[in-house]
């Protein structure tokens, strides 16, 4: 049983963790305490690119919860998923953000804002620009490739 009391065989989170259910994604890096994942193609077979998770590899609600030694893996992480992203795609900016409403399972999301994004797309809405670059699966998986040697860095490396 997980903290939140529901059960990690029933985390969606926990689920995409072992390739399975509605959120499964591509897997870009992973290691003993954090799994980044890509969003995964939506209906009409694209995502936006550079939409990433970082998760806690443990079924742990919030933030208060990491241990110290997955609070840093994450900080560490999240920056490099950021220069990973401000490297590969054209951003304006890389955001991120920790909500947790939705899944009771840590996640950070960081993410793009696009080159040329309208003003009126806010700093949660980029995703929704038309303009925004799309892709495949294939083509994701191709941006994942490119985004992992940013994270597989020894963590006593800067
Ligand atoms: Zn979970």
């Amino acid at each position: 049983m997980g903290m939140d009391g529901l059960p990690e065989q029933e985390c969606l989170i926990c689920r995409k963790h072992r390739g399975e259910g509605p959120l499964a994604g591509p897997v870009v890096w992973e290691d003993e305490y954090l799994v980044v994942t890509h969003r995964p193609v939506g209906e009409d077979g694209t995502a936006v690119l550079g939409y990433l998770f970082v998760e806690s590899r443990r079924h742990v609600p919030c933030l208060a919860d990491l241990t110290d030694s997955e609070a840093a893996a994450a900080g560490r992480t999240v920056r490099r998923v950021a220069q990973a992203l401000r490297a590969e795609l054209a951003t304006d900016f890389v955001f991120s953000a920790i909500a947790g409403m939705s899944q009771a399972h840590f996640h950070q999301h960081v993410f793009a804002r696009h080159a040329g994004t309208p003003a009126e797309y806010g700093w949660m809405a980029g995703d929704q620009w038309p303009g925004a670059p799309r892709g495949t699966t294939a083509a994701v998986a191709d941006l994942c490739g490119r985004l992992r040697p940013y994270l597989g860095k020894d963590s006593a490396q800067d």
